[in-house]
């Protein structure tokens, strides 16, 4: 059935995640019918969607009331008259073969042949529960998170005999609701996202029972000094220390002892009031920045995580870049295993995982083949030029942080692609976004348009792991605002959400922007101890009357879409329903538009306001490059990372 066809959903199950997710396919505009097997359940279960509503209601993250979204719903405990008009059925029932089974049998019998039958399943194998249906051709997998209204990764998994057909739709209908699909092409346990997410954990649980570094030290290390946004022991307290053990001896591997100890004392985590962290009689998770420790050999569970991913590209299982995105959306990974394994040298990650294995013998340990494939061919990463992903060469490099769409009008539209993190600017991200104006051919390009991916930010920043303790000699202004700047074509920002620090600084650079009124713009550096290090506060005095520029960066506050109107740092704050078509009368002006004048007009003008600029573009960047080596960046950092208050000393 193609996603045309697919006009009303029925969803099993109204708990935890049942509700969740018929409350995004009802915001995405599908008729939906919320099945579970008893009246006070699916009451329960709707009452639940109707104050999640009215929170985004009230945050202005939907764009209809409540009640119209509501009204596309509709609850009942009969099987049969629920899925009775269903294009498709996702299962949400407890996590156990025989309910699944009964219910797979019952929906061969109520729905019509052509339905598409999906589980959201989290551990149980697809094909086994297609085996309860005579046309398992049309069962897939469609793994939403956890709660699926903030989490924007779906697995779509191909059971044994799923058809392309059916997980072609399943990923349509995924992109149509706004959430992110990856392909999972086989059935393996744990799907992507939980198999290449699993030796975080574990391996750090080897370290913490052999003693060579504890858990404090081991969670600073990996948040503080790796940017991932929970320790191993901190996300399982957060899950069940249980769950994790389950699945590890269901695999049949060797659990680490500390996990063994936690279990048999039935301190799980933060369930039972204590885990690894003390919640009940404690502090609860109480490491800091400190306890980063270079006794953690973070290596050794990097190379491990890579490990797993390496195994499921080179069993055709996921791509690096699905892989990648999986882990990024569904796991907060500052950024993919597989690009991180091609910045760390796929060398130097086989070297650790041959030493480990040399020196424990345990199966965990054993390279995959298509890593060590890899290297022998010399593909060892980044440096190299082709690791999982190629570089270098221009046609085939493959971006990870944006997408770029080459419209034959000559609009070039740069996606900043970072959702998970309000697409905060990176290092990778900046470079990408170099990388694409300087090889996009410059005569193809009319106009440039950039954007946020997801629904809450244009970028909301840098990104600040690893700012702290830079050294000052280290940080120069980013070349992308300079490219982005001077680039001979006119560039447009389409802005949605937070523009702030370093994203603002992105939409400054640009030559015009449109925002819808919902947006927010600010430069919020001063509160981390810094001020704007890539061009804004030179541009925002430009551009801005002094008084306001230095308001916007002494106060370190936001401005709403309107205020920035009424300043003159935007051209046009509308509401959500013109934003498209205001972007696009501006882009088709700019796309039409005589190409030599527009090139000349941009320089001139921006030769003519910039006579001073260099100069003081310098300045801000030394400004900046000594900020980083002070205490109250760190301070800054820190507080910010860990929600509080910044307490500066000014030293
Ligand atoms: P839950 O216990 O909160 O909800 C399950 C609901 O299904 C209950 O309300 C139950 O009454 C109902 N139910 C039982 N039999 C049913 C039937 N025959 N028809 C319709 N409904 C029936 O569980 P959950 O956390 O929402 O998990 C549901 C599924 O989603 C499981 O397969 C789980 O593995 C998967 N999942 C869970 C998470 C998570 O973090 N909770 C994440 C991803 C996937």
């Amino acid at each position: 059935m193609p996603l045309d066809d697919i006009d009303h959903v029925a969803v099993l199950g109204a708990g935890n995640m049942g509700h969740g997710i018929t409350e995004v396919i009802a915001i995405a505009g599908y008729d939906v019918t919320m099945r579970d097997i008893e009246t006070e359940l699916v009451e329960d279960g709707y009452e639940d969607i109707k104050w999640s509503l009215e929170k985004l209601a009230e945050k202005e993250r939907i764009d209809e009331s409540p009640e119209t979204v509501l009204d596309r719903i509709s609850t009942m405990t009969d099987l049969e008259a629920a899925v009775a008009e269903a294009d498709l059925v996702i299962e949400a029932a407890p996590e156990e073969l025989d309910i699944k089974h009964d219910i797979f049998t019952d929906l061969e019998t109520y729905t019509d042949e052509d339905t598409i039958l999906a589980s959201n399943t989290s551990s149980l194998p697809i094909t086994d529960i297609a085996a309860a249906t005579d046309r398992p051709e049309r069962v897939v997998g469609m793994h939403f998170f956890n709660p699926p209204v903030k989490m924007d990764l779906v697995e779509v998994i191909y059971g044994d005999e799923t058809s392309d057909a059916t997980a072609e739709t399943a990923y349509e209908f995924v992109e149509s609701i706004d959430k992110t699909p990856i392909y999972v092409n086989k059935d393996v346990r744990g799907f992507v996202v939980n198999s290449v997410l699993g030796p975080f954990g574990d391996e750090a649980g080897w370290m913490a029972s052999e003693g060579v570094a504890d858990i404090r030290e081991i969670d600073a290390t990996m948040v503080h000094e790796r940017g991932y946004p929970m320790g191993p022991f901190e996300l399982a307290d957060l899950t069940g220390i249980d769950i994790g053990y389950h699945v590890r001896t269901e695999a049949g591997k060797d659990v680490p002892p500390i996990v063994e100890s936690k279990v048999e004392a039935e301190a799980l985590g933060r369930k039972t009031g204590k885990g690894y962290y003390e919640y009940e009689d404690g502090d609860g998770v109480d490491y800091g920045p400190d306890d980063a420790a270079d006794s953690v050999d973070w290596l050794r569970i990097e190379a491990r995580i890579i490990n797993e991913a390496a195994k499921l590209v080179g069993d055709d299982v996921a791509t690096p870049d699905a892989i990648d995105t999986g882990l990024r959306l569904g796991a907060g990974f500052p950024e993919g295993p597989c690009r991180r394994a091609d910045k760390l040298g796929l060398d130097t990650v086989l070297e650790k995982l041959d030493d480990l294995h040399a020196q424990y013998g345990e199966d965990r340990y054993e390279a995959a083949d298509y890593l060590r494939e890899l290297v022998d061919s010399g593909q060892t990463g980044e440096d190299a030029d082709a690791g999982f992903y190629t570089y270098g060469s221009d046609d085939d490099r493959t971006y990870t942080t944006i997408n770029v769409d080459h419209h034959e009008d000559g609009l070039l539209e740069i996606e900043l692609d970072r959702p998970e993190r309000m697409n905060a600017l990176s290092q990778d991200l900046m470079d990408e976004v170099v990388h694409a104006l300087e090889t996009a051919d410059e005569d193809e390009v009319r106009a440039v348009v950039f954007e946020g991916a997801g629904d809450r930010a244009f970028s909301a920043g840098a990104d600040i792991t690893g700012f702290a303790g830079m050294d000052p000699y280290e940080s120069e202004v980013s070349e992308v605002f300079e490219v982005v700047a001077d680039y001979p074509r006119p560039t447009l920002a389409k802005i949605d959400g937070f523009c702030l620090g370093g994203g603002h600084e992105l939409a400054l650079a640009c030559d015009l922007r449109v925002a819808t009124d919902g947006s927010e713009f600010g430069f919020p550096e001063i509160n981390l101890g810094l001020i704007p290090g890539g061009g804004g506060t030179q541009r925002a005095v430009r551009m801005l009357t002094e008084a306001r520029a230095k308001e916007l960066v002494f106060r370190g506050n936001r401005i709403d879409a309107e205020t920035a109107e009424e300043w003159g740092l935007i051209n046009r704050a509308v509401p959500e329903s013109e934003f498209e078509d205001t972007v696009e009368a501006f882009l088709d002006d700019l796309v039409t538009g005589a190409p030599v004048a527009l090139r000349k007009a941009k320089r001139v003008m921006n030769r003519g306001r910039d006579q001073d600029i260099s100069a003081g573009l310098q300045l801000e960047s030394q400004a900046f490059g000594q900020l980083l080596s002070t205490d109250d960046v760190t301070e800054g950092t820190t507080a910010f990372m860990e929600d509080r208050k910044p307490e500066f000393e000014g030293q």
